[in-house]
């Protein structure tokens, strides 16, 4: 029987566990917090319980990759999710013009709508869309299917910034704009960030897009579960602290506390920036070392959590984003205080008992990390009263925004509680607050280019850093990381053996 220690009991960490443990491995997790789950965690607020990171959801339609994973690993049935309004996921809103844009599931139906709200664009929306599901179509793991070689050749298109791709088929700079409307949840930025990215979290989710019904935690409880039952452990409050490696191999690694850990694999799915000072000078090859200490990461957000006074707020079964004008979509990491936020996105995640009013609201707004870098040498809890002054600040200029489009709903407040890109930075241990890992580039794609193979020959990576990040890229990365333990396609081959009709 051989043995896994996973660093970090994020989504990464509790899926390549459960799928090791299933494969007979003798799993431990160690995970900082007191909570698991790291983008999975809820936390409580004057008795209301808010999702920390992850609430939209893809994947998990009839077939879909996530679902089967979820299926392989027995825990489908328990998993609480909802699925969101079918002829209206996404509502965009341009403040501006006061154009409304209702998005439904499916892609017939998200085509249709496109072509009602611009019938001269009908063949050029045609033609993008089919070149965004042509671009997922070249990567085999999206649709759980073997892959033949490790070395794929990618199309054209597959690097080129999203932002031109979307300008290369359609003409009209307002479909531009909506089309990209999903750009916070990929750290969009212009130029850089590459279409497949683009394509595949666009199809992911007009595939079929979800809330949890409840806390989110439940599904990193689903999966600790998971590693339990086939005889392993995830233990908290275990911050890994040093990796002691000798000849290219891990000995062991140390936590805060002073506990010492021995296994045959190490797997780490912690921010790669937040690992490596954890190893010894010359661990791993200097240029290696630079290339990713360097590599940007992706921008990081400002959330405000609403809880609303007992029936005051209805209830919206779909995901909702208010923009200023047009033209802003590819610029929300550019500050000004004044009109900040230029976007937001909003949703009232369903609780398990859900009627038909709201319990809470959350409002992700993208920002800069450099915006709170005066605070960065503070700590959870005591980062001084400008900065409470600050956040409370910004919570306004949100709620001014919201009420452009909910003109009373700041008579439904009962209270707020805010996270900044210092909180994300300090809960989940990710440099710069960071949403979703490295920032990729188009342009060069070979500076965040990460294997799960490193040249220690027992230390693999996981989690958001390596591939795609979300719902549907860590449990894929997890699968191509045990792959590299047991061989290409076994995961795969298993999943598509027991998922089948
Ligand atoms: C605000 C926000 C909103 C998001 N919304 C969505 C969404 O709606 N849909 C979606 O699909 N994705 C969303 N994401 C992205 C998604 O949450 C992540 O891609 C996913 O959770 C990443 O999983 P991970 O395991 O790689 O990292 P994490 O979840 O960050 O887990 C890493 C874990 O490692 C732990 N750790 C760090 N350092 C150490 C150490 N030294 N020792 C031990 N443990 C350590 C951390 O505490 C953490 O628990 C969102 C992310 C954020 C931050």
């Amino acid at each position: 029987m051989k043995s896994a220690l996973i660093i970090g009991g994020g989504f990464g960490g509790l899926v390549t566990g459960a799928l090791l443990a299933r494969e007979g491995f003798r799993v431990r997790v160690l995970e900082k917090n007191h909570n698991i789950g790291g983008g999975l965690q809820s936390f409580t607020r004057q008795g209301v319980y808010y999702e920390t990171g992850m609430h939209i959801l893809g994947g998990f339609s009839e077939g879909g990759s996530v679902r089967r994973i979820f299926e392989y690993l027995g825990i489908m049935d328990k998993l609480r999710i909802e699925r969101c309004n079918m002829d209206c996921m996404d509502e965009v809103t341009y403040l501006a013009t006061g154009d409304t844009y209702r998005l439904p599931q499916g892609r017939e139906a998200f085509t249709e709508a496109l072509y009602s709200y611009f019938p001269a664009e009908r063949e050029n929306i045609n033609r993008y869309l089919q070149a965004c599901y042509d671009l997922t179509e070249e990567v085999d793991i999206f649709y759980l299917r073997p892959t033949k070689s490790i070395f794929t050749v990618h199309g054209e298109r597959f690097m080129q910034p999203a932002d031109e791709f979307i300008a290369d088929f359609i003409e009209d700079p307002r479909l531009r704009d909506l089309l990209a409307y999903m750009n916070p949840m990929y750290g969009g930025r212009p130029g850089h960030t590459p279409a497949y990215i683009h394509a595949l979290i666009n199809v992911l989710y007009i595939s079929g897009q979800y809330h949890f019904r409840g806390r989110s935690q439940h599904m990193a409880e689903l999966l600790v579960s998971v590693i339990y039952e086939h005889g392993g452990e995830v233990l908290t409050n275990q911050t890994v602290s040093k990796v002691n490696v000798v000849d290219r191999n891990i000995e062991s690694v140390q936590t805060a506390s002073g506990s010492v850990f021995h296994a045959d694999y190490y797997i780490s799915t912690i921010n790669l920036k937040t690992l490596l000072p954890l190893l010894p000078e010359g661990a791993l090859p200097r240029a290696y070392v630079s290339r990713l200490a360097e590599a940007p990461v992706t921008y990081s957000a400002f959330i405000l959590y609403l809880a609303f006074k007992p029936e005051s707020f209805p209830y919206l079964d779909h995901t909702g984003y208010i923009q200023d004008e047009y033209g802003l979509i590819w610029k929300h990491e550019e500050y000004d205080p004044d009109t900040w936020p230029r976007g937001i996105m909003y949703l009232t995640p369903p609780t398990e008992n859900q009627g038909p009013w709201a319990v809470r609201m959350t409002i992700n707004c993208i920002m800069s990390y450099d915006q709170v870098r005066r605070w960065e040498h503070t700590t959870v809890g005591r980062r001084g009263d400008d900065y409470e002054a600050w956040k409370h600040e910004r919570a306004e200029h949100i709620i001014d925004k919201l009420e452009r489009v909910f003109p009373d709903i700041r008579k439904c407040i009962s209270s707020y509680t805010t996270a900044s890109p210092l909180t994300i930075r300090d809960y989940y241990g990710s440099p710069e607050g960071a949403l979703y890992g490295y920032s990729k580039d188009g342009l060069d794609p070979a500076r965040t280019l990460i294997s799960p193979v490193t040249k220690i020959h027992n230390l693999l990576l996981s989690g958001q850093c390596v591939n795609l990040h979300g719902i549907c890229g860590v449990p894929l990365t997890a699968i191509n990381t045990v792959e590299c333990i047991l061989g290409l396609n076994t995961i795969v081959d298993k999943i598509n053996e027991y998922c089948k009709p």
